[in-house]
């Protein structure tokens, strides 16, 4: 038995099997405290109880204030040197007046607002921490901003300038419901399609008109063609605006668009042919001169390539090997804030949190056992990144 495999069999052997009272406790009051993202007091005060666990361990506590009363709270060691971070936040989907607002502990598991997503997450972070060597606990940066539920477009500039230099980010959002980690993630663009006719009465005189609403739902059959589903490159019509009364012809139109897609080079070749398409299929109307199609980009999250994963992956999937742990890592369509970040070449890993089922829902709950085997495995991989 080598020395590094004495460690991890240490590890995995002498730990307990059910969640400890008091990282029970610390996530039960994380639940109980509503912090909606619309709530800057709810999430202050579940800052104040993050801040206080910090301070147990003696750990120093920074906050960042952004725009719009908007906070990160960055929490580590005193001298410390951050190899790895552990990203998480503090908002949830439940407004305060939703009527899930509790945690219930049942047998086999705790139902609450938030507690995969991700209050568990982060009792999980301080679990960890208390395992690790005060040498390996200096390693560690957590990062916590409370504006993610909304796409995090206040403190994503931030959190890029606190993980910047950093080569490991372990990302605590929940685990899929099986137990899979997540190794890569879509990005998200989204554009909006104008087009310009002419209006005229529908009853006295339509053929001086050209419907606007008509051409746009030739030209949505036409974009949509351009999904390219094998690539994951995916195209969502969501919200079609257009005319104004029933017995004009139709003026304006509008479509609203969400593209996935995983390779950035899907994303500009997808952008020059929808260029292309629009420039050049023949408009739907024999009047082209009293027709005018534009499209303009709306939000855009870059995507976490399965490159970005690569690394830790690897990693796991060695000591996963060795210690008789499943470990799968799989595809999501959504994003966290993962994908802000893998453009600054951080190895990352999401999913790292405990799981269970119906995320954002009233009977959102985390399976306990699940708890228990992330922090056996997430303690691990964290010591062999630091090794
Ligand atoms: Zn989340």
């Amino acid at each position: 038995m080598n020395h590094l495999f004495f460690i991890f069999f240490s590890l995995f052997s002498c730990l307990s099997n059910a969640m400890e009272s008091s990282d029970q406790t610390f996530l039960i009051d994380l639940v109980n405290l509503n912090s909606s993202s619309h709530s800057i007091e709810g999430c202050d005060r579940v800052r104040q109880r993050i801040s206080q666990e910090a301070k147990k361990l003696g750990l120093n506590v920074r906050t960042f204030e952004l725009q719009e009363k908007r906070k990160i709270l960055m929490i580590e060691a005193q001298d410390a040197q951050p190899e790895i971070l552990f990203i998480g936040h503090v908002d949830t989907v439940f407004s305060k007046d939703s009527s899930f607002q509790k945690a219930t502990l049942l047998k086999e598991k705790i139902k609450g607002p938030g507690v995969i997503d991700m209050k568990s997450g982060i009792v999980l972070m301080f679990s960890i921490l208390k395992k690790l060597s005060p040498q390996n606990r200096k390693k560690v940066r957590i990062l916590l901003n409370d504006d993610e539920e909304l796409g995090s477009f206040i403190s994503q500039k931030k959190l890029r300038e606190l993980s910047r230099g950093i080569p490991y980010g372990l990302v605590f959002e929940p685990g899929l419901a099986d137990g899979s980690f997540v190794q890569s993630h879509s990005g998200v663009f989204w554009f909006e399609v104008d087009v310009k006719g002419k209006a005229a009465h529908a009853g006295n005189h339509p053929e001086r008109g050209v419907n606007a609403c008509l051409q746009l739902s030739q030209w949505i059959q036409e974009i949509q063609k351009l999904e390219n589903p094998k690539k994951k490159l995916t195209i969502n019509v969501g919200k079609i605006e257009g005319g104004n009364q029933t017995n004009v012809v139709c003026e304006n139109a509008k479509a609203f668009f969400d593209l996935r897609y995983v390779d950035p080079r899907d994303l500009e070749s997808f952008k020059k042919q929808l260029h292309i398409t629009l420039k050049t299929k023949t408009v739907f109307s024999d009047k082209k001169e009293s027709v005018s199609v534009q499209w303009r980009h709306l939000v855009s999250i870059h995507s976490m390539p399965s490159s970005a994963s690569e690394k830790i992956v690897s990693v796991a999937k060695k000591l996963a090997k060795k210690n008789h742990f499943d470990f799968r890592a799989t595809h999501v369509g959504y994003a966290s804030d993962a994908n802000h970040l893998s453009t600054l070449g951080i190895s990352l890993l999401v999913g790292v949190g405990p799981y269970g089922g119906h995320m954002h829902h009233s009977e959102e709950f985390m399976k306990i056992s699940s708890y228990d085997s992330r922090l056996k495995f997430v303690t691990a991989l964290v010591q062999k990144l630091l090794f």
